[in-house]
């Protein structure tokens, strides 16, 4: 996906501010632009895993679709381990085809930004165009 510095920033901002927690959220596109960064609650708070309740989710989509966006991702932040989906991600992302995994690794302290795509089990990388 391509996206903008300040969405970026929005994004490993929000990682800062939950750590050592997860965070989490959704991203919105046109095309393969982003346009918009959803920050969402973690509601398992936890260093290891998120979860976003099933109403914010549906309410965040509803935004999305209502502002003739799509959903183009889903972001959080590896607090602990490496900006590389886990086999939870991995599990979660079935339900979700088709859209990119955004990860914020934190491990070192300064953000590091990867997104994959998960498909039938396996993880590609796709580049993050950081632009503006
Ligand atoms: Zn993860």
């Amino acid at each position: 996906m391509q996206i903008s510095a300040e969405h970026l920033e929005l994004i490993t901002e929000h990682a800062l501010r939950d750590a050592p927690d997860e965070c989490c959220g959704l991203i919105a596109v046109n095309g393969d632009v982003v346009t918009r960064v959803l920050p969402a609650v973690n509601e398992a708070h936890s260093p290891l895993r998120f979860e976003i309740s099933g109403k914010a989710l549906l309410s965040m989509i509803d935004d999305i679709e209502d502002a003739g966006e799509e959903l183009g991702g889903i972001y959080h932040s590896h607090t602990r381990s490496a900006p590389y989906p886990s086999q939870t991600d991995i599990n979660f992302a079935a339900g979700w085809p088709g859209i990119e995994w955004l990860i914020v690794g934190m491990k070192t302290g300064q953000p590091e930004v990867k997104s994959y795509l998960i498909e039938d089990g396996q993880v590609s990388d796709v580049p993050v165009a950081i632009a503006g």
